[in-house]
């Protein structure tokens, strides 16, 4: 799977799946892109990328096809209708699925590409949308381990750890286990600035020093400042991050694992979105600690 020689099929290129096609670009990788709305297929061909009409379009001669879509439903579409993936590309095409998506769905889609041909892995990421743009995505990938080396190249011009954590399926708990750390982190680090506002700490002062303790964390690096300035622009929306700690949550309960603060900050999450807040940053999860206090949004003047 070189760049000389691979054709690459992008099908969704919002704020994770834009950045990752300009990287495979930049990589050598003859891109082309499909999304749902025009404004990210033009900004692809801005980037030296080719657009497509369709999905079916997209994947007739592509060797690789990366799905990058919200949910489930959206992956199991575009995949198995008839319009779509496993329709529609060649024998032997290899889907990557870098959406997070249900595991149980993730296996599903293994199969159905299994009886047209189509070799899947489920490659969710992490990272973010910086993550994305500098191309150092953190990659959990599920599949056969001749996929996954087969899909090692194209991991690598969108990322930086790439690791094969089991069987078809496995990239996506792992992903989920990946949210619930992130979820909770968040929360904790918006507990502590309340908190610290609420001592009239002067809190840059105290996010530095944190930092460079046990205390520190990506989170808490990427998130902490716009946090405190009350920039909530995403990013990872809040409607997104609910989704993902549904399929934590029901993937505990299916495993027969207790999970009380992955369930706790799930309520919360889902909290902020019912009061309209799904299309902010995750980071927002700071305003719905404040109205617990009622205290008012942002920072004390
Ligand atoms: P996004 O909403 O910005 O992008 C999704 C894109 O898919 C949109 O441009 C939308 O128009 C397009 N789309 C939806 N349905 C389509 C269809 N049927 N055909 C073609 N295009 C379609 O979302 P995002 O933030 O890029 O997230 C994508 C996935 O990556 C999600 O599963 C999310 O959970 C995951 N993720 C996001 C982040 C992040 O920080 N944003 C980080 C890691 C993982």
């Amino acid at each position: 799977m070189t760049p000389s020689s691979a054709k690459v099929a992008v099908i969704g290129l919002g704020i994770m799946g834009g950045p990752m096609a300009a990287n495979l670009i930049k990589a050598g990788y003859d891109v082309v892109g499909y999304n749902r709305s025009p404004d990210p297929i033009r900004r692809l061909q801005d980037a030296g990328g080719h657009a497509a009409g369709s999905v079916a379009e997209a994947v007739r001669e592509a060797d690789v096809v990366i799905t990058m879509l919200p949910d489930s439903p959206d992956v199991e579409a575009v995949a198995l209708g008839e319009d779509g993936i496993y329709a529609n590309a060649r024998e032997g095409t290899l889907h990557i699925d870098a959406s997070t998506i249900r595991p149980d769905i993730a296996r599903r889609l293994a199969e159905a590409g299994r009886d047209r041909g189509v070799r899947v892995v489920d490659a969710p990421v992490s990272g973010g949308e910086p993550g994305a743009v500098e191309g150092t995505l953190s990659i959990m990938v599920g599949g056969d381990a001749a996929d996954v080396e087969d899909a090692r190249p194209i991991l690598d011009a969108v990322g930086r750890t790439i690791v094969h954590v089991g069987p078809h399926g496995a990239g996506q708990t792992v992903k989920a286990a990946n949210q619930l750390i992130v979820a909770g982190n968040i929360e904790l680090v918006a507990e502590a600035i309340v908190f610290l506002e609420a001592h009239g700490v002067d809190t840059d002062a105290a996010l530095q020093v944190l930092a460079g303790g046990l205390a520190g964390s990506t989170v808490l690096d990427r998130k902490g400042h716009a946090m405190l300035a009350r920039d909530f622009t995403p990013g990872f929306r809040v409607e997104l991050h609910d989704k993902d700690l549904g399929i934590l949550t029901a993937a505990a309960r299916e495993a027969g694992v207790v999970i009380p603060l992955g369930a706790l900050v799930a309520q919360l999450m889902a909290s902020l979105k019912a009061q309209g807040d799904g299309g902010l940053d995750h980071s927002a999860l700071l305003t719905l600690v404040e109205r617990l206090s009622g205290r008012s949004s942002g920072p004390p003047s």
